[in-house]
């Protein structure tokens, strides 16, 4: 999965690590940063969500009819002899 890519901007290092952080609205957080690879920068970074999409869901028949017993599924299946 992937992580927010936010860099040192004294060194470029990706490893930063959060001191501390904070909601300020319901769509934004303040962080303090520390970069863990120079050891000698504090990054006030802000996030916010700018955008949001929610997913809908449709019951599928289709999905279901796998689950079913095969006569209920196709019904050339009873006209097969089974002893
Ligand atoms: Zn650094």
């Amino acid at each position: 999965m992937a992580q927010v890519d936010i860099r040192c901007t004294k060194c470029g290092s990706s490893k930063l690590s959060v001191r501390t952080s904070e909601r300020m609205t319901m769509h934004s957080t303040k962080s303090i940063l520390y970069c863990q690879n120079c050891h000698c920068c504090k990054m006030e970074v802000i996030s916010a969500v700018t955008g949001v999409s929610i997913a809908t869901y449709e019951d599928s028949e289709e999905a279901m009819r796998v689950n079913r017993p095969l006569d209920q599924t196709d019904e050339r299946q009873l006209e097969i002899l089974t002893d």
